[in-house]
């Protein structure tokens, strides 16, 4: 078994209200806006899929979308 935790930047899109904080922070251009709406009627943010992990758009976003989060794989 060589399982390993590869973190990954998950973004819930109906907490989003596209202010935009954690795009201006990236250092990275990691994320984006999304071409559809949540049920709030915002574009949410989502991530690209590759990144350094510094963690400034879970720390810059006010409404708690962001997570870092630790996915398992083999
Ligand atoms: S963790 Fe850092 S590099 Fe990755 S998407 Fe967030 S701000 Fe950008
Ligand atoms: S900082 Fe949070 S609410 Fe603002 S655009 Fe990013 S994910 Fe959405």
């Amino acid at each position: 078994m060589n399982q390993q935790r590869k973190k990954h930047v998950k973004i819930t899109a109906e907490y989003c209200k596209a202010c935009g904080y954690c795009i201006k922070v990236c250092p990275d251009n990691a994320l984006e806006f999304e071409r559809k709406f949540n049920s709030s009627g915002y574009h949410p943010v989502k991530w690209k899929g590759k990144c350094r992990m510094c963690g400034l758009c879970y720390t810059v976003c006010p409404d708690f979308a962001v997570e870092i989060d630790d996915q398992e794989t083999s």
